[in-house]
């Protein structure tokens, strides 16, 4: 940024333009955070006010184009000064994609009472790497070359965050990755951190794992160092648990995934509050992460997202509650269908008691507004589980080939229901130990319970499950 001072009286006009194109936003922001959970999802910040120079559009409009028209060299100069709000090219901005940041700010911030920004990025890869890499600059008063800086992560995590991590971040740039193997360990926490360490990072719920930890004791760790949590709440989504509110201060989302259910376009996004800890960077990536990284990295890196898929996003956003409390519901009976089934081995569903993860998963996970409309807070537990199929690999295999209302695929996050086996697609690539690591048997299904009436997906699943114990008996009164 240039000193205002040294401007032209002309371009000073645009920065007065600017910060009352600001203001009249900011005053709707705030109107705005005073509203319900699914009042924000349907506006996000687009409001009559915006619509008056969209032709009075009451959806939001799709700006597909590369880049913006300036009024004269005045208004050039003080947009590309970022000295007015302006986005000037769509790899760096665009007016469709402001309104889905700004809507993921506000619902991911949702009770939080501080300022909360967010950066929409082209996958929730693109998210993870966005969110992670700025901490990982070389300082200046860096220690001898021997000490590598560290990071700290939950192994119990996305197979492209493991990736991520081991290679892009171990084995290609020397970093030492410590991964907590048990994250309801705290002592596992605190033991991994020490003054190298630049960023502790957790998923919760953990995909495929249903793995959970405690936010608010780990992010109590973290800032004892001065360093940021980094949470990844995909499988959950804001609707169900916010871990802002519990002291994390950057959440990952990959809005592929439950966000934006039906499934049209990859995309991800970075939630920040202001003025998080960290021990490394510039002043501005400390007081607006979110801010920074678009301003910056983000714009040298390029991961930007189409302002086509950002509309699609918008649409699905608009309902997100009402469909994460029915999936979560009807996940609920599958869970417990499949926890009685003798084929079953074990069921991983954060919503059954029987889970080792129950008890801090209902610490965190609520249906948001719950009581509003239920009379009390309600548990909801997303709609994403897991279970084992006794028999090994090859009987696994053989039930997920009998689905046929499911869907064989690797994705979730769906409104209809998608099964896949993670280690032979998302978890392929991690080999035995990786796999040991995220808990990732070669018997396990990933289940994704969509909207379609539980007692449909409960019938595919039984009839899947009904076959192989038939071809079992078939092979057992076959002459070995
Ligand atoms: C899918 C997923 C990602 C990566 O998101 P993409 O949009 O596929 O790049 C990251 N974290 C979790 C938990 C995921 O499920």
């Amino acid at each position: 940024m240039t000193n205002i001072s040294s401007h032209s009286p002309g371009v000073k006009a645009y920065i007065e333009r600017g910060k009352a194109m600001v203001d009249a936003e900011s005053s709707h922001r705030t109107a705005m955070r005073g509203k319900k959970f699914d009042t924000i999802a349907v506006h996000g910040l687009y409001g009559m006010q915006a619509a008056q120079a969209s032709q009075g559009s009451i959806i939001e409009p799709a700006y597909l184009s590369a880049a913006q028209h300036f009024e004269n060299s005045d208004h050039m100069e003080a947009a590309l000064a970022y000295l007015m709000p302006s986005w000037t090219y769509s790899r760096i901005a665009n007016p469709t994609l402001h309104y889905l940041e700004e809507t993921l700010a506000l619902l991911e911030g949702y009770g939080y009472e501080g300022d909360v920004s967010a950066c929409a990025t082209s996958s929730g890869m693109s998210a993870v790497f966005m969110a992670t890499n700025p901490f990982l600059s070389l300082e200046q008063e860096q220690l001898p070359a021997a000490t590598a800086p560290n990071i700290v992560a939950s192994a119990k995590c996305y197979g492209g965050t493991y990736m991520l991590f081991s290679q892009r971040y171990g084995i290609e740039r020397g970093l030492e990755v410590r991964w907590v193997r048990d994250p309801l360990d705290l002592a596992e926490w605190a033991d991994r951190i020490d003054n190298n360490t630049r960023f502790v990072f957790g998923e919760m719920p953990s995909n495929p794992g249903l793995s959970v930890f405690d936010i608010a004791a780990v992010a109590d760790i973290a800032h004892q160092h001065d360093l940021p949590l980094i949470v990844d709440s995909t499988v959950a989504t804001p609707a169900l648990m916010r871990p802002l509110n519990h002291g994390a201060d950057i959440i990952v989302q990959s809005v592929s995934k439950s966000l934006s259910s039906s499934g049209f376009a990859i995309a991800g996004a970075i939630i920040a509050r202001h003025n998080i800890h960290t021990r490394v960077g510039p002043d501005e990536l400390r007081s607006n992460f979110s801010t920074y990284v678009k301003l910056q990295p983000f714009r040298d890196h390029g991961p930007s997202l189409s302002p086509f898929s950002a509309l699609l996003i918008l649409n699905d956003l608009r309902t997100l509650r009402g469909k994460m409390d029915l999936m979560s519901r009807n996940t609920m009976e599958v869970a417990q269908y499949l926890e009685q089934h003798p084929q079953v081995e074990r069921v991983s569903y954060p919503g059954l008691a029987s889970c080792r993860e129950h008890d801090v998963a209902s610490r965190y996970m609520w249906l948001v507004d719950g009581e509003a409309d239920l009379g009390e807070p309600v548990n909801r537990y997303g709609h994403l589980l897991g279970f084992t199929v006794k028999g090994g690999a090859q009987v696994a295999r053989q039930v997920f080939d009998g689905l046929q209302m499911i869907w064989r695929a690797t994705d979730l996050g769906r409104i209809k229901s998608v099964a896949t086996i993670p280690a032979i697609s998302t978890h392929q690539q991690q080999g035995d130990v990786g796999r040991e690591l995220a808990d990732v048997p070669p018997n396990l299904i990933r289940l994704n319970v969509g909207a379609e009436h539980f007692s449909d997906i409960i019938g595919d699943l039984d009839q899947a499950l009904a076959q192989v114990r038939s071809s079992k008996s078939v092979l057992q009164t076959m002459p070995a």
